[in-house]
């Protein structure tokens, strides 16, 4: 009798490394010669984010954060423009309706502090209203 030809493992089945046995796959250690089939650490090779990080995939990571950002930037900057017509409709409110008053309100708070931006003007301009009209 051969033995040269020993049958290959079947699907859910691995060889052992150290002794040649066939065991089940989702066997840690050998039954057979005992030893550990899978190292403690290697299983975490399953979780990607377990996995220690190349330099490539660092750089990745930062250029996609970079371009994360400009949009965040943008987003910003939208919000800010969306929050100013907002307050400048409240500001124009309380000149009743008047544009040109509202916009004189702003332009003696810009005089006031002329380092501030239109958004603060506005906002300082709002809050001397209030005052003044309370
Ligand atoms: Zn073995």
């Amino acid at each position: 009798m051969p033995t040269s030809l020993t049958p290959p493992p079947k699907d859910d089945e691995i060889e052992c490394g150290n002794c040649g046995a066939y065991i089940y796959h989702d066997l840690v250690r050998c039954p057979n010669c005992s030893v550990y089939l899978i190292e403690p650490g290697e299983a975490e090779e399953e979780h990607p984010a377990f996995r220690p990080k190349s330099k490539l995939a660092l750089w990745v990571e930062s250029v996609m954060r970079k371009l994360r950002g400009e949009p965040h930037v943008a987003e910003e900057l939208f919000t800010g423009a969306l929050r100013e017509a907002a307050l400048f409709d409240d500001l124009l409110k309380k000149a009743g309706g008047d544009r040109s008053v509202a916009e004189r309100l702003i332009e003696y708070e810009k005089q006031l502090s002329p380092g501030a931006t239109r958004l603060v003007c506005i906002q300082n301009a709002i809050r001397r209203w209030e005052r003044e009209n309370s």
